[in-house]
């Protein structure tokens, strides 16, 4: 489990969070395990400075089963800190 990518809705001061990796495999899902290692992974503070540059009123986890990811544990601790 990895963290992907980060995209934001300025209307809502949203930030999303994207994981990568499941441990189930639904047909046609695109974050399932067997796709993670065509995901280039984003590092925890690369992440956490993404969230710093804008003006993020919710982060949402989304993807791939975000609790199974440890990352997003550290992310969201830094996120609410931020509050
Ligand atoms: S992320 Fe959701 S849709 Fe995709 S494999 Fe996991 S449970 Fe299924």
């Amino acid at each position: 489990m990895s963290l992907k990518a980060v995209t934001y809705c300025k209307q809502y001061r949203r930030a999303n969070v994207h994981t990568v990796g499941c441990n189930f495999k639904c047909k046609g899902c695109p974050y399932n395990s067997n796709k993670e290692s065509m995901h280039q992974e984003l590092g925890i503070e690369q992440v956490t400075n993404a969230l710093k540059s804008l003006n993020v009123k919710w982060v949402h986890f989304v993807g791939g089963e975000p609790t199974l990811c440890q990352e997003t544990l550290v992310v969201s601790q830094h996120s609410a800190m931020k509050s």
